[in-house]
């Protein structure tokens, strides 16, 4: 093969290879096609000269017979062209048509030419008989190979299609032509076989063209034309049969003219350029029943009957075919019948189930729900609802795009199936919304267990096109108790959910109607919230860090607190989470964000501490902002701060997307002097092999792992392996809520140089700050603190 650029194209026209732009080899196929249909209406309209100049020559002479043979033979030697230019299974198709053209010829030569030498007609039967009978063979080859190029979907309904409308030309061939051979006086035996063998024939071809119609593949003009040349073929047979039975055959007759239009058609097929594709492939819509194919199969069923009622000299035989045209026609239709049940149940499944996740939909879900609820199906009081909502799933749209969020919704549908019971249902609602159903003894204790199983399932991390993701769900559980209906008991359990999301998310709770007023309190609190910035109800206060080997105050982390109006000083467990929802966080943020810097540089000059260090905690909204980096250094600049005295607090879940623009945010951040903390670490989700990228420069333990009440001896080991690695990756560690003296001692025989708790101080306000400040005092006894030297004591007692 030559080298061709890809923007060239090749012209085979003539034979010969150009490269040419793709430009010009449009133009160039556009060329060519006109060129085609200029030369196929040449060769129509001089076949169509041929035909007309034979009727005007002199009957049965030579001048006749020679135009007749002399068309036959150019059919024949396009055909023989056709086979040159084909290949495989067009190769073979157009080597049996031109062998049957050469038979043709070979048979007609004899057939015109000895009537005119010796005066008298062919004996019948003769050997030309023989060779027009191996024409038909070679044909119905041919057609059989297209056929079972065209193999369709409904192949049985095919075959039984074909056979109902050639049954119905049997009828017509048997009584036109078939009954009145068989039963011809005066013929030998060997003169009726072939006189039959002729109609037989001309039913195959028959059948193999219906064939070839009722696949409905896409046919190239040279197709068509072969099968138009068909179609002439056994109208001539058929004229020609009638014609002899009534003694009406000369040669010279309409039957010439017509078998000379199948031997036109033949050479048109032969030398249209598309005469190498034969077979094309089947088409879509193929499998529809066509109005042709029903005008057919119509008269094939009517032919049978018509015949009867006008000649009943073949009663038995059209009788008989008819009965068979008829029980086919009903196994057609029983056929036809079970295909629509068989759609008609398909269409019903896809209506209730959902089409991405394969699970049923939420109008199947309800249709069930309340045939429960109707007692049809179980007993009333055994059942319980689970509405579970996916948390931070919009995380994943937003930053991974929609296909992975689709992708995590079916693996969410993989991991609900599992955790299912048999007989149980499971439904997506719609966007991340699931409901399950639990019916059976004892289900509202199993819907429990099964709520539980639903957490800890959509707990795991997943991956989704190489990337962790990490979602959780809440779960709300409603049981039948008073509901009047299934839309009170989905109401329950989405109410219940609501509070699962409020109470922390990734947990289950079952509905009682206390919940209720506690979401319409939150409901409340999310209006209230709205004016908390603006009417100046938050405050920061502040938690000192502490040396724990001097027990200085090394620097304070600002913590926000609301001061409602009803209901007094609210922590940020009651209403961070809510912010973040409705997006309020942002304002927040940024409120205390510059009150904390404005309050630091006042320390750090008013006591002459420039290193004193402030920590903030920002939310993934906040980091999500495409500024965030810019209000930051702003805010700093503003008030004076040095960066490298500011510390950011962000959680693990902030790094679940190293590359979305918190990354982004944090770097530029780190690279004008802000320290990275890792805030609650070991609550998440992060191996300690990932400390190794992140872009952190402190680790805060979590106090789960320092105070907790299930504090035991590995979290000690832990703790200390903790401090062992960070120190290695030159990171700093501060432990979180160190309440008790032990916790003290065991985190200074490590290492631990500084650390949060209500041992050295609760978060206090500015002005408890400034007082600490003022007094100097250090925040740790020095008898609890076993490792202080002389020179380390200097700074507390200063
Ligand atoms: P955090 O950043 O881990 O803050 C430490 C929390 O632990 C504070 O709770 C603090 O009062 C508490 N704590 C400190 N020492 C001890 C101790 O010895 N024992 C016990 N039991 N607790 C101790 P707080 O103030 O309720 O804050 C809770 C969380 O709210 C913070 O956890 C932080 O994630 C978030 N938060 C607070 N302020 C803000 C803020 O301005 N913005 C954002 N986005 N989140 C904030
Ligand atoms: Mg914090
Ligand atoms: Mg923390």
């Amino acid at each position: 093969m030559e080298d061709m650029h890809p923007n060239h194209v090749r012209s085979r026209r003539r034979g010969r290879l150009v490269d040419m732009p793709a430009a010009v080899g449009t133009q160039a196929r556009w060329q060519e096609q006109v060129w085609a249909v200029r030369v196929t209406a040449l060769l129509l309209l001089t076949g169509a000269a041929c035909i007309a100049v034979y009727y005007t020559l002199p009957s049965a002479g030579w001048a006749q017979a020679g135009l007749f043979v002399s068309v036959n033979l150019a059919a024949m030697l396009a055909a023989w062209r056709a086979v040159v230019r084909a290949a495989g299974v067009n190769r073979f198709v157009w080597t049996c048509i031109a062998t049957a053209l050469t038979l043709a010829a070979a048979a007609n030569v004899p057939y015109y030419g000895i009537p005119l030498v010796t005066g008298d007609p062919l004996p019948f039967p003769s050997p030309a008989d023989a060779l027009f009978l191996a024409t038909q063979l070679c044909l119905i080859v041919a057609l059989i190979r297209l056929v079972r190029e065209r193999r369709r979907e409904d192949r049985l309904g095919d075959l039984l299609d074909t056979a109902i409308v050639v049954l119905g030309g049997t009828s017509l061939m048997w009584q036109l032509v078939i009954g009145p051979v068989v039963s011809a006086a005066g013929m030998s035996p060997l003169g009726h076989l072939v006189a039959v063998a002729y109609p037989v024939g001309d039913l195959f071809v028959f059948a193999m063209l219906v064939r070839l119609v009722f696949a409905g593949s896409h046919r190239s003009p040279s197709n068509q034309f072969l099968l138009t040349g068909i179609g002439f073929l056994l109208a001539a047979d058929v004229l020609l049969a009638v014609q002899v039975a009534n003694g009406s055959y000369a040669t010279g007759g309409p039957v010439d003219g017509m078998w000379m239009a199948y031997y036109v058609m033949f050479a048109v097929a032969a030398l249209h350029p598309s005469a190498p594709v034969l077979c094309g492939r089947p088409s879509a819509t193929g499998h529809r029943i066509t109005s042709v194919r029903l005008v057919l199969m119509f008269a094939a069923v009517l032919v049978g009957p018509l015949l009867l009622t006008m000649d009943q000299s073949e009663v038995h035989v059209i009788a008989g075919v008819s009965v068979v045209v008829f029980a086919l026609v009903m196994t057609r239709m029983a056929g036809l019948n079970r295909r629509l049940l068989s759609a008609g149940s398909e269409l019903e499944k896809r209506a209730s189930t959902d089409a991405l996740t394969g699970l049923a939909n939420r109008a199947a879900f309800r249709s069930r729900l309340e045939d429960c609820l109707a007692g049809t199906e179980r007993r009333v009081d055994e059942l319980a609802v689970l509405f579970v909502d996916l948390d931070d799933f919009k995380h994943v749209n937003d930053k991974l795009g929609h296909a992975a969020g689709d992708a995590l919704l079916v693996v969410v549908a993989d991991r609900l199936r599992a955790t299912m019971r048999s007989g149980d249902l499971v439904a997506r609602l719609g966007g991340d919304e699931f409901a399950i159903l639990v019916q059976g003894p004892r289900a509202a204790d199993e819907a429990d267990a099964v709520g539980q199983r639903v957490v800890a399932a959509l707990a795991e991390p997943t991956c989704i096109n190489g990337t962790v993701v990490h979602v959780g769900a809440s779960v709300g559980l409603a049981e039948y108790g008073r509901e009047k209906d299934s839309d009170d008991l989905m109401r329950n359990a989405d109410v219940a959910m609501y509070s699962a999301k409020s109470r922390g998310k990734s947990r289950v709770e079952r509905y009682d109607s206390a919940l209720q007023d506690a979401v319409a309190d939150r409901l409340a609190l999310r209006v209230d919230l709205l004016e908390a910035t603006t009417k100046e109800q938050l405050v920061v206060v502040y938690q000192p860090v502490v040396d724990l080997v001097t027990g200085c105050l090394v620097g304070v982390e600002a913590l926000v607190r609301w001061q409602h109006p009803t209901r007094g000083l609210l922590p940020p467990s009651t209403f961070i989470d809510l912010a973040e929802e409705t997006g309020d966080i942002l304002a927040i943020g940024s409120w205390v964000l510059g009150v904390a810097v404005k309050d630091l540089r006042v320390w750090q000059r008013r006591h002459d501490l420039p290193e004193l260090m402030l920590s903030v905690n920002v939310s993934m909204r906040q980091l999500e902002e495409p500024d965030f980096a810019q209000q930051v250094a702003a805010a700093l600049g503003a008030a004076g701060v040095d960066p490298c005295t500011f510390v950011l607090e962000v959680t693990e879940s902030h790094f679940a997307d190293p590359a979305g623009g918190a990354a982004g945010a944090l770097a530029a951040l780190r690279a004008i002097g802000v320290r990275v903390a890792l805030d609650d670490f070991g609550t998440g989700y992060s191996c300690i092999a990932a400390l190794r990228t992140l872009p952190v420069d402190i680790i805060k333990i979590d106090r789960c792992f320092i105070s907790g009440s299930d504090v035991s001896q590995p979290d000690h080991v832990l703790v200390e392996a903790i401090v062992d690695l960070a120190r290695r990756l030159g990171m700093d560690v501060v432990p979180e809520g160190i309440e008790t003296h032990d916790q003290l001692q065991r985190l200074q025989q490590i290492g631990c140089r500084s650390g949060q708790g209500f041992l050295m101080s609760q978060p206090v306000s500015g002005s408890g700050i400034e007082a600490l400040l003022a007094t100097k005092s250090p925040l740790l006894v020095p008898h609890t603190v076993p490792t202080f030297s002389k020179a380390t004591l200097t700074c507390a007692t200063e």
